[in-house]
């Protein structure tokens, strides 16, 4: 067998224990005498497990008691509706940041259902920095303010928590929840597809405050009812079982690594190798990010021409580091570094790109 190096945006690399773990359950779950995948989500085996899974989510964020934490499914792009049909039913207008392709489709979805306010949108800049604090036109009386910590595809993060006062926030955390602490209470609402940092496709987790549970619409569809997906502990329905099963293993090797903290400082090296490799390459390799707000888990960059990145992505393929191709919009490449990336694989690219700038520069 061999693993390369994947540095897809999503769905990513997940760790090859968890994996193992996984293969070694997968035909029979302990005793059980069946698969996960085959056992009744409302039985004591599969409850005990998602249980425990909430339980070491709960953990690993430390996530107050008045929050309640969802197993969803549709991704987080079903959540860019289900957050206005939720928490508008009483105050139908809400706050947005625009900081790239993601908080765009947000703002697009929304507008379906209320009066959107665009705070203020680094769109003009080409999404490469984040609208400066003193410039956001909020709203005091906004239902909520929602903002992409971490735009994917942009390569955007912020690394500070917004103030914007008692209005709740709400954080598509999609690619960089887990990949450092973070203060739940701060937020009214927090959502994230599983794909990058949890877990399989398939699965969304969302945190939410117990009292936003309560502003959702007459007819807010029953499946998309947050109230009545926390009522029933995300089993209103059949949930993801087995998404949710390896997002528990996930958890669990967070902790084993010594949890948030501990990722935080590997995650922030990772991401610190590779930026001084692309700034101290001379121009041959550039990421057009503002340094202040340059992602830790997604690192866009380009080359001189897109011949050369062409050459570099085969080349780079040929040597096990995969999935290094831009989003379609945006072009360039982007290596993204999730937690399951291993220092190993960064390295690996990192050398692989001065090889390379060697040969062609
Ligand atoms: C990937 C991603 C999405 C979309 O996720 P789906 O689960 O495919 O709907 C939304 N927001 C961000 C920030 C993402 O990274």
């Amino acid at each position: 067998m061999t693993r390369v190096y994947n540095f897809s945006a999503g769905p990513s690399v997940l760790p090859e224990a968890v994996l193992q773990q996984a293969q070694a359950e997968l035909v029979e779950w302990h005793d059980a005498g069946m698969s996960i995948m085959e056992m009744s989500h409302r039985g004591k085996t599969f409850t005990a497990i998602a249980e425990q899974a909430e339980q070491d989510l709960r953990d690993l964020l430390a996530i107050p008691n008045n929050y309640k934490v969802l197993f969803l499914q549709g991704g987080a792009a079903l959540q860019f509706s289900m957050i206005p049909i939720n928490l508008f039913g009483k105050t139908a207008k809400a706050d947005y940041l625009n900081t790239g392709i993601w908080s765009t489709k947000a703002i697009n979805e929304a507008r379906k259902y209320g009066q959107v306010n665009v705070v203020a949108s680094s769109e003009a800049q080409k999404f490469t920095t984040v609208p400066a604090r003193d410039t956001w036109q909020c709203d005091p009386n906004a239902a909520y303010f929602h903002y992409t910590p971490n735009e994917t595809i942009n390569g955007v993060e912020m690394h500070d928590v917004p103030d914007v006062g008692n209005v709740p926030l709400v954080a598509d955390y999609s690619s960089t929840i887990l990949s450092r602490p973070l203060d739940v209470s701060r937020f009214g609402l927090i959502y994230a597809g599983a794909q990058k940092n949890i877990g399989p496709a398939g699965l969304t987790v969302v945190i939410i405050r117990e009292d936003l549970l309560d502003s959702h619409f007459p007819f807010t569809p029953t499946m998309l009812n947050y109230k009545i997906q926390a009522d029933d502990k995300s089993m209103h329905n059949t949930p993801p079982t087995f998404g949710w099963y390896l997002a528990g293993l996930v958890f669990k090797w967070l902790k084993a690594q010594g949890g948030l903290e501990a990722m935080a400082v590997i995650n922030q090296r990772k991401a610190q190798h590779l930026y001084q490799a692309i700034d101290n390459s001379g121009g041959f390799y550039k990421n057009a990010i503002d340094v202040r707000y340059r992602s830790w888990m997604n690192v866009p960059f380009t080359l001189p021409t897109e011949a050369l990145e062409k050459s570099f992505l085969a080349e780079a393929e040929k040597a096990g580091l995969t999935t290094l191709a831009g989003h379609r919009t945006v072009g360039g490449l982007r290596a993204s570094i999730y937690n399951a990336m291993p220092e190993a694989g960064v390295n690996a690219l990192v050398e692989f790109m001065q090889v390379f700038q060697q040969k062609w520069n």
